[in-house]
């Protein structure tokens, strides 16, 4: 689950880091009202769950009251990456001599928190790291010991941060690695941390990721919650425990069990083609799962065509497959779809399949080099 920026810096502001001053409005009159009371220049800042938003036009500097209205019933009226915007937040605006990268998140090589910096902040991390890899520094963090003052140093010295602003930093990378620790995140970003023009330290953008494993300890952050600001597939799985993540690619991959939907998206990948999600419907693989996969999957509009990889275990086949036609019956697909079924009851699974005029094939390997060339057919049309 992500925070918005608003209550990411909220939650930073707790363990010490300092934010501008500002105040979130869900109407044009209410941004008015809060630039009043900040006085001087604002900034008017689309609340929605995804990065880049500056480039989007979701970040805009008001001059006046009257100017940050009218620039909130803009924004305010914006999709951003398919996300409509129904908050803004007003913050006070600042002058940044410099911006800063400083995030934490967890490390799965290391098997440890990992504390980033940069002196590159303002812009994706991804593209410094494509860009400039050696001005990007880290620490790892022991577990145990937590995040020591003079790792938070290391950091200020390495992205060659000015004398003068070292403690502040320190304290300021100690405060964020408690925030991480206590909402049981797994990302903790600050992108970027300025220094102002009158020499002072300030979060202007936060974000956090919290583990959704451990979200029964944090109600309160629970509560922050607003399911009409998820993207809808991401809702939709989530409701209906499937474990659902979208990727850049033109093949659907539905598989059960997440083993077999790595595999899955590693042979696509071998056979030429980009995954356009990984998605593991679970144990089961019931009509309901399946309809309710089919259907995240093709609210994609890249999508090109369905990989249906399913292994029947103590779930037979037959029974997946009828799961899988019920599923095109209520789900209607328009694009081919090529499945793989093995396991108890397969050659009964097949067959009604194939009766459907569906494509199936007998190895994965097959199945893949089968989708791989129908995405490309589609793409020539
Ligand atoms: P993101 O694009 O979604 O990451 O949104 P950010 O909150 O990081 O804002 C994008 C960029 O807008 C920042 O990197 C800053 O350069 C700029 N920005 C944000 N707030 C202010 C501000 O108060 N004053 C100025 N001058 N620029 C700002
Ligand atoms: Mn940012």
């Amino acid at each position: 689950m992500k925070l918005h920026e608003y209550q990411s810096k909220a939650v930073f502001a707790e363990s010490g880091v300092p934010i501008p001053r500002g105040g979130v409005a869900s109407t044009a009159s209410e941004a008015k009202s809060i630039a009043q009371e900040l006085g001087g220049r604002v900034v008017v800042k689309a609340q929605v769950l995804v990065g880049g938003r500056g480039k989007a036009g979701g970040v805009r500097l008001a001059n006046s009251p009257l100017e940050a209205e009218d620039l909130a019933t803009q924004i305010l009226g914006m999709r951003i990456k398919g996300l409509p915007v129904s908050k803004v937040l007003v913050d006070e605006a600042v002058e940044p001599v410099a911006e800063i990268y400083l995030g934490v998140t967890n490390d799965r090589m290391m098997g440890c928190p990992v504390m980033i910096a940069s002196s590159e902040g303002g812009i994706d991390i991804e593209e410094v790291a494509r860009s400039d890899p050696e001005k990007i520094v880290r620490v790892y963090i022991d577990p145990l010991l937590g995040l020591q003052e003079f790792q938070a140093r290391y950091l200020a010295s390495a992205i060659e941060l000015p004398r003068n602003h070292w403690r502040e930093f320190i304290k300021i990378c100690l405060g964020l690695f408690n925030a991480y620790k206590k909402t049981d995140s797994t990302l903790a970003e600050i992108n970027p941390l300025v220094i102002t023009q009158d020499e002072k330290l300030l979060a202007l953008d936060g974000k956090i990721v919290l583990d959704d494993n451990g979200l029964f300890r944090h109600p309160e952050l629970v509560e922050m919650r607003n399911i009409d600001e998820e993207a809808p597939a991401e809702r939709e799985a989530r409701i209906y425990s499937l474990s659902y993540v979208k990727l850049e690619g033109e093949i659907g991959c539905m598989v059960n069990g997440a083993g077999l939907a790595m595999a899955t998206m590693d042979l696509t990948k071998l056979a030429g083609g980009e995954p356009a999600n990984f998605l593991d419907i679970g144990g089961g693989a019931s009509a309901e799962k399946v309809a309710v996969g089919l259907r995240i999957i093709l609210s994609d509009p890249n999508v090109k065509v369905v990989l249906v990889n399913v292994f029947g275990g103590i779930t037979r086949c037959d029974e997946v497959a009828r799961g899988i036609l019920s599923a095109i019956e209520s789900e209607k697909p328009e694009v081919p779809m090529v499945t793989r079924l093995v396991g108890t009851n397969e050659a009964e699974g097949r067959r009604l399949l194939a009766d459907a005029d569906m494509i199936t094939a007998s190895s994965l390997k097959e199945a893949a080099r089968i989708a791989v060339e129908k995405s490309k057919e589609v793409g020539k049309k």
